[in-house]
């Protein structure tokens, strides 16, 4: 029943228990053209994940059997879903939330109840952002490449594992060496124009970013201007990895 029928629609996967919000989220997911398959727990996420391999997952925080925190985590343990892009739903409203649940991987966030055109359009904006028109070639800078054909980083000649949005963010510096970036720049150039994000989830994502580039003993090439946002570039110290806006 969820085996993959027509391999040119992007395959949506709804996992959530509520069945009235599966119906409204696949009725809206069809009519735009995607292919839905569904879940409706944890467990049940993980084996239909691995069978149909979906190019974006609409994941609800509460759920039975496992959580749906818990089905990010090893869904980002597994290669073949590691970049999939991730929203994640709950009806918990507290920012250390949000920031848990980015941290744990997913790529955007809404709280229920959520307005239907937005999390379409945020469903969209995922997904172009996992197949980015003009992105080919090899981008260096010091010692990082990153590969855009490939959609491979390294440091150093070691493989660096970046999410979409941590993959996004650094070709945006990469493109843009030794330019100071505010978070609302950065949310406009990575999330795209139009899409809602707080401005902390930059800092979320910074961190991220940072933690996959650097080892404990290197220079953090990514620079926190106080008041004027984060840059790339070569006056970063070995150290300050944790450093953030205030
Ligand atoms: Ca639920």
């Amino acid at each position: 029943m969820n085996a993959r029928i027509d391999a040119t629609k992007p395959v949506v996967m709804v996992v959530e228990d509520e069945a009235g919000l599966v119906t409204l989220l696949r009725y809206n997911l069809e009519k735009e053209g995607y292919r839905v398959v569904e879940a409706a727990d944890g467990e049940e996420a993980m084996l239909v994940a691995a069978e149909t391999t979906p190019d974006l997952l609409i994941l609800d925080w509460m759920l039975p059997v496992m959580s749906g925190l818990e089905v990010c985590r090893q869904l980002r343990r597994r290669p073949e879903t590691r970049e999939t892009p991730i929203m994640l739903l709950t009806a918990r409203g507290e920012e250390g939330d949000k920031v848990r649940g980015l941290n744990t991987g997913a790529d955007d966030y809404m709280t229920k109840p959520f307005s239907l055109p937005e999390l379409m359009a945020r469903v969209r904006a995922l997904l172009r952002r996992r197949h980015p028109a003009q992105a080919k070639g090899v981008l260096t800078f010091e010692d990082i490449a990153m590969d855009l054909t490939a959609h491979r980083v390294s440091r150093g000649g070691r493989a660096i594992h970046l999410g979409p949005t941590e993959f996004r963010m650094l070709q945006y510096f990469m493109q843009n060496p030794g330019c100071v970036f505010s978070r609302e720049e950065l949310l406009k150039a990575v999330w795209g124009p139009g899409i809602y994000v707080e401005s902390r989830t930059v800092d979320v994502h910074i961190r991220r970013l940072r933690k996959a580039l650097n080892l404990p003993n290197e220079i953090d090439p990514i620079r926190t201007v106080r008041a004027a946002g984060y840059a790339l570039d070569t006056e970063g110290e070995a150290g300050v990895a944790t450093k953030e806006l205030p």
